[in-house]
């Protein structure tokens, strides 16, 4: 089943007003030209390479799109990066240092969780092979987290991995 032209309208209409500002206009029936050239493919994929493509400042015509070996085709690096949460000594493993959903997960037969009690939080010991991978971890010296550890009103995160 091929895509419907009026789905490929839809899409000609929005990707040429997806185009950066300062970037070659992509005319409408220009777009719809490769767009039917490209019907047979599955919807979401022309969609997904479409915006790439429109969205790309160097991409001065939609017929980047009939090479499929153009990096539109491909998927973006997704990787996401959850925004760094404040240290809060409560919900950190005083054993290895992770907070307890990921101590449990990594750690579950090795260690009890036991937040880092607050006389030794200036001096984690930890095993030797469990620093190193701590090493990433870069967290901000204890000293300054008394005050903006958790509020009541942060987001409170899911701790994700318990299913
Ligand atoms: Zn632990």
């Amino acid at each position: 089943m091929s895509i419907d032209d009026q789905t490929l309208r839809a899409l000609a209409f929005a990707a040429s007003r997806a185009r950066p500002h300062d970037a070659n206009h992509w005319r409408e029936p220009v777009v719809m030209e490769i767009l039917r050239k490209l019907a047979d493919r599955k919807l979401a994929d022309v969609a997904l390479a479409l915006f790439r493509a429109a969205d790309d400042r160097s991409a001065d015509m939609p017929h980047v799109l009939l090479n499929g070996r153009s990096p539109h085709w491909r998927e973006r690096d997704t990787t996401w990066t959850p925004p760094a949460k404040p240290f809060d000594r409560q919900r950190t493993c005083g054993t290895c240092g992770y907070e307890h959903a990921e101590c449990q997960r990594r750690w579950a037969s090795d260690h009890r969780f036991e937040p880092i009690p607050i006389s030794s939080s200036n001096a984690i010991a930890l095993p030797p092979d469990t620093a190193s991978e701590l090493h990433d971890l870069a967290k901000p010296p204890a000293t300054t987290t008394d005050h903006d550890g958790t509020h009541p009103g942060a987001v409170s995160h899911s701790e994700g991995d318990h299913a």
